[in-house]
């Protein structure tokens, strides 16, 4: 299998070379030259779900995509990542009905209790193996306002070859958010809180990758959300998912997704596109919905920084999707010249794009399954309530603003087939949305008791590029001694 970048302009490459690169040299994004077709195969998926579990089922997927690495080490990297004792349960992510016809299917069970560890655990695993194959090192760079860095911090730790340097803003995080990170006292893990906002750390990170001679010379690199790798990770649970909640492979089922960059409702496109029968994919926004106004008018148009509203599911506050270049380059029938038109020049002249009038366009729901809603503060408390009082299930702000589209979606045809909602963080990681809601503090996994009075490792900093590039050469300085 060969990979592609959307803007047509890099050469084709193999899994295990774009495995630790960010975008294409030419500003695109990497996808694979065919998605394989599994409709016959569903049968034998299924079996090996049942009979081997889920990470026989990764590996049964990711060997479609991965021919780079033998067999038998990609089968026991899928083993050594999704087992019970890293992410709660032998169903890795189990299904639970909430209401007739609706789902909740649990993607947050892993170590930082966030969807992102199901991808973040297996590239962990996949760093280091590809690194010591190549004796390399990494170091990994990042901001993070709270959910991607620490699954970055819990997915590398200890891990050969590999440290993380993240950037968080200095008291800005909830203090779960921080005892999660800053009490790892594992060696290969930084943390630096700077004195500023996200942005700061931000800039910071750009400012340090622009510097190219510091980058190679230190092996800097990224673990951000539109690696080919993260994305493939999470198809795998949109077909247990669809095992758990069907027995014939003639049923159908649609997904609701919480989304901000797309990269989670994505993974579901390639999941359909292979011939998994998923019927419809939702797309559920916060207020920034960006992606809602797409799917509702055909205009595309990115925020700026300071138009994109912080609310009560942060984690979806996103001005831009990065991955959505992906789904509209399939839209556009992989023409990358076109592609390349839109996100090169369009949108940066003008700030928005506008496929109202495309015919293409006009098929995405009859053709690739997609439709999507939005949710506010006001919904979000009013679900997470509502779930409580008729289930008694406490549930995140961001599997809430899931579930509120999704109710809405569920009338006429579309209540016929089974919905599952994906739940993409615990109630925990949002306990004053919680306490606001329901008036008292969600459950607490047993596991994180009094994690906010272990000791801390973070090292405190100005918002000061040099600063930061010192401690990086301090740290990295014996790989180039
Ligand atoms: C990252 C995240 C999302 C959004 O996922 P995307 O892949 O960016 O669309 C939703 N919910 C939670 C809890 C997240 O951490």
């Amino acid at each position: 299998m060969r990979y592609l970048s959307t803007r047509g302009h890099a050469d084709p490459k193999r899994f295990s070379d774009i495995l630790l690169e960010g975008l294409a040299p030419d500003g695109g994004l990497y996808l694979p030259e065919h998605y394989p077709q599994i409709k016959t195969q569903l049968p034998q998926l299924r079996r090996i779900y049942r009979e081997q579990g889920y990470a026989a089922l990764a590996h049964a997927l990711l060997s479609l995509y991965i021919d780079d690495i033998p067999a038998t080490d990609l089968r026991a990297i899928c083993e050594k990542t999704y087992t019970k004792a890293v992410f709660g349960t032998q169903a890795i992510t189990p299904v639970r009905q909430l209401e007739p016809g609706l789902w909740l299917q649990g993607l947050s069970n892993g170590p930082t209790l966030a969807f992102k560890d199901m991808a973040m655990q297996l590239l962990g695993n996949l760093f280091e193996y590809e690194l010591a194959r190549r004796g390399s090192v990494l170091n990994i760079l990042g901001a993070t306002s709270g959910d991607t860095g620490s699954a970055a911090e819990y997915a590398m730790r200890g891990k050969r070859g590999v440290r993380v340097f993240m950037l968080s803003p200095h008291g800005r995080m909830s203090p779960f958010q921080q005892a999660q990170m800053f009490s790892l006292q594992d060696p290969n893990i930084h943390n630096i809180a700077i004195e500023g906002v996200f942005d700061d750390c931000q800039d910071i990170v750009k400012a340090v990758s622009n510097d190219l001679a510091f980058k190679q010379q230190f092996h800097i690199g990224t673990v951000n959300s539109i690696n080919w790798a993260r994305l493939l990770a999470q198809v795998v649970y949109y077909f247990a998912g669809y095992f758990q909640v069907t027995d014939s492979d003639a049923q159908r089922v649609s997904f609701t997704v919480p989304s901000g960059n797309f990269g989670n409702v994505c993974a579901g496109h390639v999941a359909r596109q292979m011939g998994l029968p998923i019927a419809e994919l939702v797309v559920a926004t916060n207020e920034n919905d960006v992606l809602d106004e797409f799917f509702r008018t055909g205009i595309y148009r990115p925020r700026s920084a300071a138009d994109t509203l912080e609310t009560s599911s942060p984690s979806m506050d996103i001005s831009k999707a990065s991955n959505f270049e992906r789904f509209v380059f399939d839209l556009l029938d992989r023409d990358a010249n076109a592609l390349r038109t839109l996100f090169a020049q369009t949108l940066p002249t003008q700030g928005y794009f506008d496929l109202s009038g495309d015919a293409r366009f006009q098929q995405c729901r009859s053709r690739f399954g997609f439709t999507s809603g939005a949710s506010t503060h006001a919904d979000r408390l009013a679900t997470i309530r509502d779930v409580w009082q008729q289930h008694g299930q406490e549930i995140d702000p961001h599997t809430a603003d899931g579930v509120k589209v999704a109710r809405a979606h569920r009338s006429g045809d579309a209540a016929a087939v089974p919905m599952i909602v994906l739940e993409t963080a615990l109630p925990v990681k949002f306990s004053a949305t919680l306490v606001e809601a329901l008036g008292h503090e969600p459950a607490r996994p047993a596991r994180f008791d009094g994690i906010e009075s272990l000791p801390k490792r973070v090292t405190v900093m100005p918002a000061d590029v040099q600063a930061v590039k010192n401690l990086i050469a301090q740290q990295a300085g014996a790989d180039t001694a």
